[in-house]
């Protein structure tokens, strides 16, 4: 077992520096992915920093070559680097710039691939599946190199994808993690709440990077730890954002539109139904029920009185419900 996941690790470390190979060191890969990521604004650190590479767009060149080195085919067939159907063999990542997915200290478990032009046929981008080394929801993209700055900063920055992360290192910003389109884990914030009780959550600036971040407020609260919401302008998300901006513009930014979860839930959903009865009473339920997911009662009696305060409600009525919500989880 152990060897045998070692033997996954193995296969992982070699198509990661294959497809760094292939990003810097052939035609295919300089004219089409590393032009691909320069356009993007990515520099030659950045793309380095990250291993960033490129899968030639053949059925099978990765696969031939990882087996010509000596690579056990059962091995890329359960990393999903090769897909096998009868006696074909397919190269997962075919075409796709690629970036790998780190653990905590750094060894490669999987992979995210981009194709270059958006086409509605095709995945944007496509993921390793599943195997041994690589459980999606217990992995953050970008962990290995935000630890640090996570613990130094004492706060995280949630995104939604790989190049929001890799965008933010650029313009100076490292204490930052995506959870790469799949829904936020509890596992996932585990890994953030070793290094810091601060979450910030970025999503994009659209109605499901909102749905988004409203999904993963509950939890992060459930674990006790703190969150803050800042939007993005429509349209908008953090590599975007970024990417106009001086990471001194950025910061100002992030600072001042930061709002704590309540301020952000009364400002999205509490506007757009404060003139509606049964949908006020609808959101302030709503918020009352982010509430009890604090396991601190301090905090929750604080954030009791600020809902008060901003929902124009009495702190009486908002305590029956909580303990009404308290009643029914148990
Ligand atoms: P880009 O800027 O390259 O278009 P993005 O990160 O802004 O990428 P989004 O559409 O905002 O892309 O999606 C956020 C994340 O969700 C992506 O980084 C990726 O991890 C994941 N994702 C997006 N589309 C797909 C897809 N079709 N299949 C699997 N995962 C996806
Ligand atoms: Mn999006
Ligand atoms: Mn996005
Ligand atoms: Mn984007």
């Amino acid at each position: 077992q152990q060897d045998e996941r070692e033997s996954l690790y193995l296969v992982s470390e070699f198509a990661n520096s294959y497809f760094q190979k292939i990003l810097h060191k052939t035609d295919q890969g300089k004219a089409i992915g590393l032009s691909y990521f320069k356009e993007r604004g990515f520099t030659e650190d950045t793309i380095k920093k990250f291993d960033l590479g490129y899968s030639l767009d053949e059925w099978q060149a990765f696969t031939d070559e990882a087996l010509k080195q000596g690579y056990k085919l059962e091995f890329l067939e359960k990393t999903g680097l090769t897909i096998v159907k009868e006696d074909k063999r397919f190269d997962r990542f075919k075409g796709r710039v690629m970036f790998p997915i780190k653990s905590m200290s750094g060894r490669v478990l999987g992979f995210g691939g981009r194709i270059l032009i958006n086409d509605k046929k095709a995945a944007k981008y496509v993921n390793s599946p599943e195997s041994d080394i690589y459980h999606k929801s217990k992995v953050l993209y970008g962990i290995y190199h935000a630890k640090q700055s996570i613990a130094k900063e004492d706060n995280c920055y949630l995104v939604e994808g790989y190049t929001d992360v890799i965008q933010f290192h650029q313009t100076g910003i490292k204490n930052v993690v995506s959870s790469s389109g799949t829904a936020l884990t509890p596992e996932q914030i585990r890994l953030i709440n070793r290094l810091t009780k601060n979450i910030t959550v970025l999503f994009d600036g659209d109605a499901a990077g909102m749905r988004a971040s409203l999904r993963g407020i509950d939890l992060i609260l459930e674990q006790g730890m703190n969150v803050k919401v800042c939007t993005f302008p429509e349209g908008e998300d953090p590599d975007s954002f970024a990417k106009q901006n001086t990471l001194e513009e950025l910061s100002v930014y992030l600072i001042e539109n930061a709002k704590d979860f309540i301020q952000f839930k009364a400002s999205v959903l509490y506007e757009e139904s404060k003139n509606d009865p049964i949908k006020k009473a609808e959101t302030i339920r709503d918020i009352v029920n982010s509430i009890s997911k604090i396991p601190d009662r301090i905090k929750k009696e604080i954030y009791i009185q600020e809902c008060s305060k901003i929902m124009d409600i009495s702190e009486e009525v908002l305590f029956s419900t909580l303990a009404q919500i308290n009643k029914k989880d148990f």
